[in-house]
C-alpha cells in the first residue's frame, strides 16, 4: 500500500493536469493520493472523476498559506468543506493577495533591469487559480535568464531575494479551527523545512497546535534530514500525532520530489481518515468522502 498524500497539479505551481497527475500516480504504483494545490480545490472534480475511472483512492486536500509569528507556514488541509463561508472567504483573501503581488514583483524584476509583463505570466500559469512566484520563475526562465525554477529562487525570487514581495496569508492558529469548522482534518506540512524552522513551531508549539485541533504533523518530506525526521517522529510519538510522509510533487516544476518518494504508513492513513470522519460529523457539514476504488 502507497500512500502518497501531498501533491500539486497545475491548478497551482504543479505542471501536469489533475487528470495527469492521477494517471500518473496510478501508472507508478501509488494506491492513495492527495491532491494538495496551494490555496484553491479547483482540481478537485478532475481527479475525482479520473481517480475513480482508474481505481485509485483520492483524497481531496488543499495546502493552505499561513502564517505564525510573522513567518509563512503550509497548513495540510484534509476533507473539508470548501463551502463553508469562513473558509471559502480566507481562501478568496489569499487568492487575492497573490494576485495583486504579481504587479509589485514585475516592478521589482524591472528595476533590476528584467522586463516581464503581467500577461506573460498570466499565460505561463495557464489554468492555475493560484498564481505565485513559479509562474514568474517560469517566465525568467522563458527569457532565458534563469535556467530553472531554482535558479530563479535562488537568485531573484526567494524569501529576502531582491524581487521578493510578501503576501497575504491567514493565522495559522485561525486556521486549524476555520478547517475543523469545515470538517476537515489539518497536518502541518513540512514543519521544519530550513525556511520555516524558528521556535514557534519546536516542541510546545507543536503541542499548543495539537491542544487547538490540529491532527497531524508531515515528517517524511524531501526538506527534511534523517536527525529532523527523527527528532520530529519523537515529537509526534510524544503527542500522539499523525505522522505523514509525502513526495509535494509538482511535476517538472520541483526536482527530487518524484510521487512516491516518501509515503504514509497504512495504520497513520487510517488514523487521520478516522479523524477526518469525526471532524465531519462534528461539524455538521457535507464533507467530501475519500474516493475509493
Ligand atoms: P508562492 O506560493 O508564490 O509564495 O511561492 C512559493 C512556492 O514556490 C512554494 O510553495 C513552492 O512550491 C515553490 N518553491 C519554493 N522554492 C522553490 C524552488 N527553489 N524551486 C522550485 N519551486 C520552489
Ligand atoms: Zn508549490
Ligand atoms: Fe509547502
Ligand atoms: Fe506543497
Amino acid at each position: 500500500m502507497r500512500i502518497d498524500l501531498h501533491t500539486h497539479s497545475n491548478r497551482s505551481d504543479g505542471t501536469t493536469s489533475p487528470s495527469d497527475l492521477v494517471r500518473h500516480a496510478s501508472e507508478v504504483g501509488i494506491d492513495v493520493l492527495g491532491l494538495t494545490d496551494h490555496d484553491t480545490t479547483e482540481g478537485w472534480d478532475e481527479a475525482a472523476d479520473v481517480a475513480e475511472r482508474v481505481g485509485l483512492s483520492l483524497v481531496r486536500g488543499i495546502e493552505l498559506s499561513c502564517k505564525l509569528a510573522g513567518y509563512g507556514v503550509h497548513l495540510l488541509a484534509y476533507l473539508p468543506d470548501p463551502t463553508h463561508p469562513a473558509l471559502a472567504e480566507e481562501l478568496e483573501r489569499i487568492l487575492d493577495g497573490r494576485s495583486s503581488r504579481l504587479p509589485a514583483i514585475l516592478d521589482k524584476l524591472r528595476d533590476l533591469g528584467i522586463d516581464i509583463e503581467a500577461e506573460d505570466v498570466r499565460r505561463l500559469a495557464g489554468e492555475a487559480a493560484a498564481m505565485g512566484r513559479p509562474h514568474v520563475a517560469d517566465a525568467l526562465v522563458a527569457k532565458g535568464i534563469v535556467a530553472s525554477r531554482k535558479e530563479a529562487f535562488d537568485r531573484y525570487l526567494g524569501t529576502g531575494g531582491p524581487a521578493y514581495v510578501k503576501r497575504y496569508a491567514a493565522d495559522l492558529h485561525q486556521m486549524v479551527g476555520t478547517v475543523a469548522a469545515a470538517g476537515g482534518v489539518t497536518v502541518l506540512a513540512h514543519p521544519w523545512a530550513s525556511r520555516h524552522n524558528f521556535d514557534a513551531l519546536d516542541a510546545a508549539g507543536l503541542a499548543a497546535l495539537k491542544e487547538i485541533g490540529l491532527s497531524g504533523i508531515e515528517v517524511d518530506h524531501q526538506d527534511h534530514d534523517a536527525s529532523t525526521r527523527e527528532r520530529l517522529r519523537e515529537i509526534a510519538r510524544d503527542q500522539d500525532l499523525v505522522i505523514t510522509g509525502s513526495s509535494d510533487y509538482h511535476g517538472d516544476g520541483k526536482v527530487d520530489h518524484e510521487l512516491g518518494c516518501n509515503t504514509t504508513a497504512p495504520a497513520e492513513y487510517e488514523r487521520l481518515i478516522a479523524l477526518a470522519e469525526k471532524a465531519a460529523i462534528a461539524s455538521g457539514r457535507t464533507t467530501p468522502e475519500v474516493v475509493r476504488p
